[in-house]
C-alpha cells in the first residue's frame, strides 16, 4: 500500500500525467518481463487489441472483413477488437480440456488472415507445429493476453521465447483492476517484436503523430496515464507472488474436491505454466451448485454464462460468422463455475471444497 501511495505522490507532484517517464519505465519493465522487444502501454485491454488489428491495416495486411478466427468461449472484447475494426469474427470452438481454442480444428476458409488465441483463465493456448504452419502461410497470430501474464507454454512461440505475450506476432495485455495484475483502472498493453507493427501502434495510440502536432495517420487517443504507468511499476513487482499464491490454491482445490459430478479444470505438467487467473470447474446443475454455495456464503462467478456469438448484439450481425454449430462453447456456458481463487486462504479453499463435496446430499434435503 506505501508503495503505491509513493508512486501516485510521486506523479501527482511531477505535474506530468501523460507521455511521460513513468509509463516508459514501465513499458521497459513489462517488455523485460515477457521478452518481447516492444511493449506500448496503453487505455486498456479491449483498446489493445484493437490497435494491434488498426496496425496491421495501416501497414496494409489486414483489410475490411478478413476473417479472424476467434474462439466462442471468451470475454465479449476478443470479439468486438475485431468486428469493430471492420473485420470479421469466425467464432470457433474450444477445447473441452483446457477451454481454450481447439487449434487441431479451426475453421480456416480463403479469408483467414488472423488467428486469435486467447489465454483463457490463463491457460496457454499454443501449438507450436501447428501455428508456425498456418503462420508460414501469411496467416497473422494476435495473442490476447488479457488473462495469462506471467504464463508459460510448453512450447516455444516464433520467437523461441515461451511466454504467453510473446509467442506470435503480437500480442494485447489487460490492467482491468481483476485481471492478475491490476491497475488502479483502466489500463492495458500491446506487446511485439515487430519495429513496423510497433511504432504504428505508438502513433495510432497517439492521435497518429509521432511527433507532435505532425499526423502521418488517422489515430485515436489510446495512452496509459503516467498515474497507471507508475502504480502498475510497482504492481508488476508482484506478478510472481500472484502467481505461486494462485498455483497454490489451485493445487488445493484439485487436491480437496473430490465430488464426482464435478469436473475439475486440468492440472497440465507438460512443462506449462498456468496462472490460474479463474479456477473454473464444471458441473451438470451448475446454477443449483451456485445456487447452493451462494446460500452458504460462498461468491462465484460464471465465466462466460453466453457464448460470444450467441450475445444479442451479434444476432444478424454482418461481421460475425459461424462454420457450423459449436456445441463444445455452448455446453460450457451452461455448466462453468468460477471458484474465488485471488485472495483465498487454504482454510476458506478447504471449506468450499467440503461444501462442494457435500452438494448432492445437501441437495436433496
Ligand atoms: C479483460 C479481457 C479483455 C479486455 O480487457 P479490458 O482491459 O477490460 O479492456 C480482453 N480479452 C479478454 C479475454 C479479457 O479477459
Amino acid at each position: 500500500m506505501e508503495a503505491y501511495v509513493e508512486a501516485a505522490g510521486r506523479v501527482i507532484r511531477s505535474g506530468r500525467y501523460i507521455n511521460g517517464p513513468e509509463v516508459k519505465a514501465f513499458e521497459e519493465a513489462l517488455a523485460a518481463r515477457s521478452g518481447a522487444r516492444h511493449c506500448i502501454a496503453v487505455s486498456n485491454g479491449l483498446d489493445a487489441l484493437r490497435l494491434i488489428l488498426l496496425g496491421f491495416k495501416a501497414l496494409g495486411k489486414l483489410s475490411d472483413g478478413d476473417e479472424v478466427i476467434v474462439p466462442a468461449n471468451t470475454f465479449i472484447a476478443t470479439f468486438l477488437a475485431v468486428t469493430s475494426c471492420g473485420l470479421t469474427a469466425v467464432a470457433a470452438e474450444v477445447d473441452e480440456a483446457t477451454f481454450c481454442l481447439d487449434l487441431s480444428r479451426l475453421p480456416i476458409s480463403m479469408r483467414t488472415r488472423v488467428i486469435m488465441p486467447v489465454h483463457l483463465y490463463g491457460n496457454p493456448c499454443w501449438d507450436a507445429e501447428k501455428l508456425a504452419e498456418l503462420h508460414s502461410r501469411g496467416i497473422l497470430i494476435v495473442e490476447d493476453n488479457a488473462q495469462a501474464i506471467g504464463a508459460l507454454s510448453a512450447s516455444e512461440g516464433f520467437h523461441g521465447n515461451k511466454a504467453t505475450g510473446n509467442l506470435g506476432d503480437a500480442a494485447a495485455i489487460s490492467f482491468y483492476p481483476a485481471k492478475n495484475i491490476g491497475a488502479f483502472g483502466d489500463a492495458g498493453a500491446v506487446l511485439t517484436n515487430s519495429d513496423e507493427l510497433a511504432a504504428m501502434v505508438r502513433k495510432l495510440a497517439n492521435y497518429g503523430a509521432a511527433e507532435k502536432y505532425h499526423h502521418e495517420v488517422c489515430g485515436l487517443n489510446c495512452r496509459m496515464d503516467e498515474l497507471q504507468g507508475a502504480l502498475l511499476r510497482e504492481k508488476l513487482k508482484t506478478l510472481d507472488s500472484v502467481i505461486e499464491r494462485r498455483r497454490r490454491n489451485a493445487a488445493l482445490y484439485d487436491n480437496a474436491i473430490t465430488n464426482p459430478d464435478v469436473v475439475k479444470p486440468l492440472i497440465i505438467d507438460d512443462g506449462t505454466l498456468q496462472v490460474w487467473h479463474q479456477y473454473v470447474i464444471r458441473h451438470p446443475r451448475r446454477d443449483a451448485l451456485r445456487q447452493y454455495l451462494s446460500d452458504h456464503g460462498v461468491g462465484t462467478e460464471i465465466h462466460y454464462p453466453v457464448a460470444c456469438h450467441k450475445q444479442p448484439c451479434y444476432q444478424g450481425h454482418t461481421l460475425l460468422k459461424t462454420y457450423g454449430p459449436l456445441p463444445v462453447a455452448e455446453t460450457l456456458a451452461s455448466r462453468v463455475l468460477s471458484l474465488p481463487i485471488a485472495d483465498a486462504d487454504p482454510r476458506h479453499i478447504q471449506y468450499i471444497s467440503e461444501l462442494i463435496n457435500l452438494f448432492e446430499h445437501g441437495d436433496r434435503n
